[in-house]
């Protein structure tokens, strides 16, 4: 029997409220029975807390469908009074137990205990993602990271599934799980895993290593294992080594997990992993690179966020930089991929910077006031990107002796524990940093970037700090000159002030830190941009390219840098070298970002230029795959793209991305029609299909794709996480505005009401998928601004959207300063 639960909306926790309840109590104990072979929409949740406390007023963290019971000290509390996922508690002094036994709903938006079916055979995984407010939607708690105790996990499931948590389990009969009590853990990253998972096993200096992914994704993960078990054994003796404090989580899972929002999440002994990381379809060096520091970066947190942990949310970025520098440099240091700083540049640099130019920017150091949902919204570019560079010069200036000595006695004092910015920068400091104040005044709690730019009438480089957030920082870094391209000439340059002298900065091109060791805006000046066109093809230095396609998009980025440049930059330079997909990536920036805004035809002038790069590459080669992927994203007919679907270039292998990448762009151009969009997906049926089948059925050209796509935004469609998004791009995809004009203005209109039908990740990442992007106009912008003017966003809502205005905005700029026929 289970009473029926009719609360308000959930809270979110506030600073203060998580500061009284760590101050009156301290949690012994969790332990969580979890029954998930009920039916495939619900399951149990008996959990028992062990805890001590003072006397006075608090509240338990629970969201639930219904609720049977709830007892503290063995006595019943009225279930009725849970309101907006808190129970009121009144405590007296001393030990407690508190006992809820509660039905939990499954979501699908990659949040609590996340159900997916796979389109692949039918079966069904679960996976638990408890960061950063979702623990409650799987057990009863305190939920707040200050607030650490072990756990220990009894689950039942069906049969045929293997079950992982962050302790070691075993199935003692069939479908029953019992697992070790735990070392202390925040409820945020304390994790389940279930489902007809394939597993495979080894071991590592002790650690036992397993990696789980889907069934149907069993041959992949054995042929990928050896790469990724390579990564983690390398990786645990490197972090060994430069901490001198062993991994303190005993055994340690990989799993690949289906619709995943983020790109991992470091729960201790137990990491999920989107499982678009098994590749299923050729990936190149640069996908490579990012599983593997992907794997880095979720192992440093299991010390830097999980043996100690932020006190609170607005610290958090300390876990982020610390794992993004740290598993970028244990990568590039010790794995295969020594060339992962090159690849990171392509990757992370203009995220970060772009983040960091918005008028939503954040000191990476935020500020403390914020409540936990909020908070979530700081988990971009800023946190990642630029923490890790600020960490990388700060270990660069000291040095590592003195930076590991800082980092072990942070570790030392706060293990299993909780810690804040203070602590470490005293533990630097006792390591021998001395004083960081100004450090951290100039780089940590000031945000923006400064802008530096070569001014070749004067021979100076000028230095902009951000108008909104005044600083004096000093940038040390290589400059680089070069008259034929092929031979580039490196200055050291240091930037104390506003203006700084540089007589020896000559040469037809000059590109200011293109080895990303500073954090800084760098703008080509306009000779160098004219000269690039023939110059970038003989540039043969791969992180000097890297910097200036960097210098290139923050050219174009302030509106200071011709569209049709860089049109003329990129056609003389394909294939690219970055032959990723993403937004943050070159190619998705010129065809989404650029070519709009260029002259008439530079879509088809890339392709003419993809065609002959195609042809110019050794067969099989990464960059005649580059030239590949750039030739199908520019086809403006269907007699280009249908031959491809049956008789592709030698080198090339049609596999599945290939095949729905071409799928796709027939779709766009209204080539397709369902039934063979459909068809196709039949003939080989999968998630990562599943989403581009979606992403292609929105994107074409008639009313009712359109009227589909916006059903999903509304949520009349409930779809996963990742076709929400698949969905938003497609709505716009094609540029047909006689079809989409009309949702330019209802997204405007409907966009607060999304907050009340989504959560979390997927309300924001909705909010930025379904934006009018190319829609660049006054009028666009006076929507846009006028809703932000309001007070009808809620806070995920508003700061996603002003990221999605400040590009609008500064799309608009560009063309109007370079106005094209
Ligand atoms: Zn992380």
């Amino acid at each position: 029997m289970s009473t029926s639960i009719t609360s308000g909306q959930s809270q979110s926790l506030q600073r203060t409220e998580a500061e009284a309840r760590r101050a009156l109590l301290s949690v012994e104990e969790c332990d969580v029975t979890l029954d998930l072979s009920l039916d495939e929409a619900t399951y149990s949740s008996l959990t028992r807390i062990s805890f001590s406390s003072g006397a006075g007023e608090t509240f338990l963290d629970l969201k639930p469908v219904a609720v049977a019971s709830i007892s503290l000290d063995g006595a019943p509390l009225d279930v009725a009074t849970l309101d907006g996922g808190r129970l009121p508690l009144t405590l007296t002094a001393g030990a407690h137990e508190l006992v809820v036994e509660a039905t939990m709903r499954f979501r699908n938006d990659g949040e609590g205990l996340h159900r997916s079916v796979d389109p692949a055979d039918g079966r069904h995984y679960v996976y638990g993602m408890s960061f950063m407010d979702a623990a409650p939607s799987i057990f009863a708690c305190f939920d707040q990271p200050d607030l650490k105790a072990p756990y220990v996990f009894h689950v039942r499931a069906p049969r045929a599934w293997v079950v992982r948590a962050n302790g070691a389990g075993t199935q003692v009969e069939p479908g029953v799980w019992e697992f070790e009590r735990t070392a202390p853990l925040s409820t945020y990253f304390v994790t389940v895993v279930a489902g007809p998972y394939h597993l495979v096993s080894d071991a590592h200096d002790g650690i036992p290593l397993s990696l789980l992914a889907r069934a149907s994704l069993a041959r992949e993960l054995e042929d990928q294992a050896e790469d990724i078990l390579t990564v983690t054994k390398q990786s645990f003796d490197e972090f060994h080594r430069l901490f001198g404090v062993r991994y303190a989580f005993g055994k340690y899972d990989q799993c690949f997990v289906p619709e995943f929002n983020a790109g991992a999440m470091e729960n201790p002994g137990c990491v999920t992993f989107r499982d678009g990381f098994i590749f299923t379809s050729r990936a190149t060096r640069g996908f490579a690179i990012q599983r593997a520091t992907t794997i880095a970066h979720e192992m440093a947190h299991q010390w830097f966020g999980n043996l100690v942990t932020p006190a609170w949310w607005d610290d958090l970025w300390l876990n982020e930089s610390f794992a993004e520098y740290l598993g970028n440099r244990v990568t590039a240091d010790v794995t295969q991929y020594a060339d992962t700083w090159v690849a990171l540049s392509y990757a992370r640099r203009q995220w970060g910077l772009v983040a960091d130019q918005a008028p939503t920017t954040h000191p990476v150091a935020g500020n403390g006031a914020k409540d936990a949902v909020a908070a979530l919204q700081d988990f971009d570019g800023i946190s990642y990107a630029k923490g890790s560079a600020i960490l990388k010069q700060l270990a660069a200036t000291h040095g590592d002796d003195v930076f590991f000595g800082g980092v072990r006695d942070h570790f030392d004092l706060h293990r299993f524990g909780n810690a804040t910015l203070a602590d470490l920068l005293g533990s630097w400091q006792r390591a021998g940093a001395g004083d960081l104040t100004d450090f951290s005044a100039q780089w940590l709690t000031t945000a923006g970037p400064d802008r530096l730019a070569f001014d070749r009438s004067v021979g100076q480089i000028l230095r902009t700090p951000p108008a909104a957030h005044p600083a004096d920082r000093f940038h040390t870094f290589t400059a680089m000159s070069t008259d034929d391209g092929a031979h580039w000439e490196a200055h050291e340059v240091e930037v104390t002030s506003g203006r700084t002298e540089a007589p020896d900065l000559t040469g037809a091109a000059v590109i200011l830190d293109p080895y990303d060791e500073t954090w800084a805006v760098t703008v080509p000046d306009p000779a160098t941009t004219e000269a690039l066109v023939s110059l970038l093809p003989h540039t043969q230095d791969a992180h000097l390219r890297a910097g200036v396609w960097n210098s290139l998009r923050s050219g174009f980025h302030n509106a200071l840098v011709d569209p049709a440049l860089v049109i003329d930059i990129a056609v003389a330079s394909l294939p690219l070298e970055d032959a990723e997909d993403g937004p943050r990536r070159v190619r998705a920036w010129l065809l989404g970002s650029v070519v709009p805004l260029a002259p008439a035809g530079s879509r088809a002038r890339l392709n003419r230029a993809a065609s002959s790069a195609l042809g110019a590459q050794p067969l099989g080669s990464e960059l005649q795959l580059s030239a590949f992927r750039m030739l199908i994203s520019t086809a403006e007919s269907a007699d280009q793209l249908r031959p491809l679907l049956t008789a592709a270039p030698a080198g090339i292998d049609l596999d599945r991305s290939l095949r729905w990448r071409i799928l796709g762009r027939l779709a766009e151009l209204g080539a397709i029609d369902r039934t063979e969009l459909h068809a196709a997906f039949d003939a080989d049926p999968s998630a990562d299909a599943k989403v581009a089948l979606t992403g292609a059925l929105c994107s074409l050209p008639d009313e009712a794709a359109k009227a589909w796509a916006w059903s999903v935004f509304t949520g009349e469609t409930d779809v996963p996480n990742h076709e929400i998004e698949a969905a938003g791009e497609g709505l716009w995809r094609g540029g047909v505005p006689e079809l989409t004009d009309a949702y330019v203005g209802r997204y405007f209109e409907t966009l607060p009401s999304t907050a009340s039908v989504r959560s979390g990740w997927v309300l924001a990442d909705a909010a930025a998928a379904f934006f009018p992007a190319g829609a660049v106009s006054e009028e666009t912008l006076a929507l846009a601004e006028a809703l932000l003017a309001g007070d009808t966003l809620t806070p995920p809502l508003q700061r996603r959207l002003s990221d999605c205005t400040d590009r609008l905005r500064r799309a608009l700029a560009v063309k109007q300063a370079f106005p094209q026929v």
